[in-house]
């Protein structure tokens, strides 16, 4: 069996969504190493649709962790909605309830602006890996293998 090369870092993330990237950036903000793995393409992540609705703490953080600049351009504020029984309209306004609001952005939109934010930063970002596995988790000598896509 041919072994790969060995990379050495302070922290190993499973997964390379916006949990796994926004991870690897919060990370690299105070200085830790961290190596990111995911199974897909930067592609096929980039095209599965999902959430299109920020809750106020997410879009918080993407400005505290400056990656904003898109979803405070292209997102829409999303400030209440109505509710229609009982034969009237009634106003849930999200402001006036809970003082917050959610955005209207597409999570591929997130995934693209950490993803982009982890490259020119120099994070180190694996996609299309294969054969996943984090070994002996609980020891000093824990590591996580993996396999490139097309490879041996
Ligand atoms: C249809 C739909 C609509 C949604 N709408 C909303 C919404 O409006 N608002 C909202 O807040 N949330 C919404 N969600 C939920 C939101 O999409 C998830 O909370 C979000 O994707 C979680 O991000 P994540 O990075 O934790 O996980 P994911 O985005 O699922 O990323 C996990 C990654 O792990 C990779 N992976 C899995 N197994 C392995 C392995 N063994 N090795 C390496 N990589 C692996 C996968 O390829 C994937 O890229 C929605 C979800 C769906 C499905």
């Amino acid at each position: 069996m041919t072994v790969g090369p060995v990379i050495r870092t302070q922290v190993g993330i499973v997964a390379a969504g916006p949990a796994g990237l926004m991870l690897s950036h919060l990370l690299a903000r105070v200085g830790i190493d961290s190596v990111a793995v995911d199974l897909r393409s930067r592609r096929e992540i980039e095209e599965t649709r999902r959430a299109g609705i920020l809750e106020q703490g997410s879009v918080e953080l993407l400005v505290e962790s400056g990656v904003s600049d898109r979803v405070l351009r292209d997102g829409h504020e999303h400030a209440g909605i109505g509710l229609a029984f009982g034969g009237g309209s009634h106003r849930i306004d999200f402001h006036g309830l809970a003082g917050a609001a959610t955005q209207l952005y597409p999570q591929t939109g997130v995934f693209i602006d950490l993803a982009d934010a982890r490259k020119r930063d120099g994070g180190d970002v694996r996609f299309g890996v294969r054969d996943v596995e984090v070994v002996d988790f609980t020891s000093d000598s824990r590591r996580c293998s993996a396999r490139k896509c097309g490879g041996p």
